[in-house]
């Protein structure tokens, strides 16, 4: 039996799960959405998703049909349906079907999606031997346009800054805001070690306020190593002892070069590789 996913309180086969061509997610991105893990068969950090999900919704006035515990609830019994118990699960809510105009208040029945599938990581090498990132030229989006605080279904911009990285031959690339200040990679919060010490952007400068990134300043905290947010530009990238970034899918993973500088000594630091490990402790023994 294939994967069945979620959509409104129905789970569907993958193949007969559809939505309308004139749903204002497809239409528009008009939507919001959460990348989530469970380990062994439990949600990881269930609540603080809940939270940005349902923070990114008021943002864009956007009323979930369902309580948190519900959703919850939902994402549990459709892993269940899966006999799913270490997977990636992909929330999404969509405004709905509407008309072609623009105006969302046309528009009152937000769609459920829930889908719960087998991960796909980055190559075991990439955690061994750290990952190349570039700068790109897209801008990061101004948190006065399109707050990247909101976890919107318009992923255009960091897509923009993927093809980037594509082109120039590697994995992930870092966005820059408007002034030139670091922001995040194009799905992962980025860390640097410098003299000991955990830096990691504000969210002023406009960035996804990533889950993984706070656990990841609480483990340091617990590890005794100073954890502090800060505006950071290139030169502090190219100068850091170390660097890593983390996300849901990624967890931890090392960056050795940006920009042709090697970080470092041009592999995984101490304090990358300790944070990496406390990380999977905490994920796979469910003391979240
Ligand atoms: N920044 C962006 C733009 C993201 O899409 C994500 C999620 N993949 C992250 C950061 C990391 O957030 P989290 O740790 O909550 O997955």
């Amino acid at each position: 039996m294939g994967l069945k996913i979620y959509i409104n309180g129905e789970l569907f086969e993958k193949e007969d799960a559809r939505i309308s061509v004139y749903d204002r997610g497809l239409l528009y991105g008009d939507g919001v959405f959460e990348g989530i893990r469970a380990y062994h068969g439990k949600i990881f950090r269930c609540k603080e998703h809940m939270d940005r999900l349902f923070a990114s919704a008021k943002a864009i006035m956007l009323e979930i049909p369902l309580s948190k515990e519900e959703l919850t609830e939902a994402i549990r019994s459709t892993l269940d349906a899966n006999g799913l118990r270490d997977a990636y699960i992909r929330l999404l809510v969509t405004r709905g079907v509407g008309t072609l105009g623009l105006d969302p208040f046309e528009c009152s029945n937000p769609q459920v999606i829930i889908i719960t599938d087998t991960l796909s990581l980055y190559p075991r090498e990439h955690y061994e031997q750290g990952l190349e990132l570039v700068t790109v030229s897209t801008v990061r989006n101004h948190p006065n346009a399109l707050n990247p605080r909101i976890k919107s279904l318009n992923y255009l911009n960091n897509i923009l800054a993927k093809i980037e990285c594509s082109q120039a031959g590697v994995t992930e690339g870092v966005m820059l805001n408007s002034d030139g200040y670091v922001t995040e990679g194009t799905a992962d919060n980025i860390f640097i070690v410098k003299d000991g010490r955990l830096l990691t952007p504000p969210a002023h400068v406009g960035i996804l306020e990533g889950i993984t990134r706070a656990v990841v300043m609480e483990l340091a905290r617990e590890a005794d190593i100073e954890a502090l947010e800060k505006d950071m530009t290139r030169f502090d990238l190219y100068s850091a002892d170390e660097c890593f970034l983390t996300g849901t899918a990624a967890e931890v993973i090392p960056v050795v070069r940006i920009d042709r500088r090697d970080v470092g000594d041009g592999r995984p630091g101490p304090i990358t590789l300790r944070l990496l490990e406390m990380f999977r402790n905490q994920a796979t023994n469910n003391t979240n």
